[in-house]
């Protein structure tokens, strides 16, 4: 497909939505072979995300060497032994998942003087296998990562592959809303279009930007 043709999907699902220029595109480069990633570099986008600290640590600080205004998201669950890292390399943290790794984002936030903006991952879909906290715990997740000033921008969920992801988009928006927050991370190849129309403000779009990761289907 490629990234114009998602910049193009994307514009047309912001103005059916009446959205116009409201959705942040995360260009998914986790497992892509370099010259996929230094293509879309090239065509001049510069949001991107990964899902492992370790293999963001291997793959972009060369990056952000060589091509300006670079940004980074992680997408993936965070082990506390990484949090310093990953506040180090990354911009915004989607992957926030539970009160231990936000009071270990917090203090490392006073020892480096910085923190990443974040996004609080919810399990709409209840899967016990799945990050994030229940919907019925989101209030008070919110209200405690806010009591730890933590830069809280919004709300990220992943749902269930075999559910219509509508309802959990709509689901995810009316937590974020009733919490006064703004950020919706919801979307990704497959539904991106959907999450856009019910107010998402961060895709994060990878196999449709650079073709399928080696590995899976
Ligand atoms: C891999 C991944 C994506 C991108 O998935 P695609 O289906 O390739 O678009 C989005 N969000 C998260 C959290 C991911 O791990």
């Amino acid at each position: 497909m490629g990234l114009s043709e998602i910049n193009e999907r994307i514009a047309k699902a912001e103005q059916d939505a009446g959205r116009v220029g409201q959705t942040t595109l995360i260009a998914v480069s986790k497992v892509q072979p370099a010259e996929r990633v230094e293509a879309v570099l090239q065509e001049g986008h510069r949001v991107f995300g990964e899902n492992r600290v370790q293999e963001a640590q291997d793959k972009w600080p060369a990056w952000r060497e060589a091509y300006d205004g670079v940004e980074l998201h992680l997408l993936g669950p965070l082990q506390t032994n990484k949090a310093r890292p990953a506040m180090e390399l990354f911009d915004v943290i989607h992957s926030v998942d539970r009160p231990k790794i936000a009071r270990r984002i917090a203090s490392m936030a006073q020892e480096l003087g910085r923190c990443p903006g974040v996004f609080l991952q919810v399990n709409t879909g209840e899967e016990p296998q799945k990050a994030g906290v229940l919907p019925s715990e989101a209030d008070a997740f919110v209200a405690e990562a806010r009591a730890l000033e933590l830069p809280v921008l919004g709300l990220m969920c992943i749902p269930p592959v075999d559910e219509h992801p509508s309802m959990h988009f709509a689901l995810l928006a009316k937590l974020a809303a009733r919490n006064g927050l703004e950020g919706l991370s919801m979307g990704m190849s497959s539904d991106f279009e959907q999450a856009i129309a019910l107010g998402a403000t961060h895709v994060r779009v990878g196999s449709a930007i650079f073709g399928a990761r080696a590995g899976t289907a």
